[in-house]
């Protein structure tokens, strides 16, 4: 497609170039036509097309007017022109007739983890998630328990999803190259997740690393006492070392109590 403008700052706008990579990344997506995908900053379509041949059909949404203009001249594409956290994607499955949503992306880096928390609250009608975002990013929602990079995002994402790093993406990819190494993740919603309360999850999950270094009974501890939480939870160590299923089970006993 055309390129009406300049790439925008304020919009994260690094479009992809490298065929290879762009090859991969629809690759690993893997898209069957006739499935309901969604595309979340479609830029100047460098995964666009690909997808939209295989698929027949792709919804994206785009918050740039003049990218949204010129991709309305696509006939095989629906354009949303929109912030896509404003988006809500429950009512999008319905409008488009589908019980699930496949949902992609080249995330603009300054707003990707407002966009996993966003979509945490329509996860009943996503199959899965494919997205490019920073390494670091990736490598932090991935990670285990014992590891420097586990923390916060981590155990709140674990609880929700299947999550894996499918490839690494060098800066040279885009124009223009990011500061940062890139990574793109896949992400499957667990489906035998029942009564976790969320918010009460997030809490403990806060204050848990709120202060990571220290020992969980000066955190934690402390509030789970505050709460009148009776439990034997083993404080005597650090967040780090707590597994998802372990602060998902507080979580549930902090409820019934
Ligand atoms: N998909 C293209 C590619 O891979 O080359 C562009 C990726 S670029 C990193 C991010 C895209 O998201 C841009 O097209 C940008 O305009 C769009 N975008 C930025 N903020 C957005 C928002 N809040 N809602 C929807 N789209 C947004």
């Amino acid at each position: 497609m055309a390129h009406p403008n300049a790439p925008r700052k304020r919009f994260g706008q690094h479009f992809l170039t490298d065929r290879a990579v762009i090859d991969d990344i629809v690759s690993a997506i893997a898209p069957q036509a006739g499935q309901a995908m969604v595309e979340i900053g479609p830029g100047w379509a460098a995964l666009t097309q690909p997808l939209v041949e295989r698929l027949g059909h792709l919804q994206v949404i785009e918050i740039d007017r003049d990218l949204a203009r010129e991709l309305r001249g696509h006939a095989q594409l629906s354009v949303t022109e929109a912030d896509v956290l404003q988006v809500n994607f429950t009512e999008l499955a319905q409008s488009l007739n589908a019980p699930q949503l496949r949902v992609v992306g080249n995330l603009p880096y300054n707003i990707s983890t407002p966009i996993l928390f966003h979509l945490l609250d329509h996860v009943a009608v996503v199959q899965d998630q494919h997205f490019m975002l920073q390494k670091e990013v990736v490598d932090r929602m991935v990670a285990a328990p014992h590891s420097a990079d586990y923390g916060r995002l981590s155990v709140m994402l674990q609880a929700r999803y299947q999550m894996e790093k499918v490839l690494d993406v060098a800066p040279d990819a885009f124009h223009p190259p990011p500061k940062v190494d890139s990574a793109v993740v896949r992400m499957v919603p667990l489906v035998d997740v029942v009564d976790v309360p969320w918010s009460l999850l997030s809490e403990l999950v806060r204050v848990a690393f709120g202060q990571r270094r220290k020992l969980l009974r000066h955190t934690l501890g402390a509030w789970l006492q505050q709460k009148g939480v009776a439990t034997d939870f083993d404080v005597q160590r650090r967040a780090q070392e707590v597994s998802v299923a372990e602060f998902v089970a507080l979580a549930q006993l902090c409820q019934g109590q």
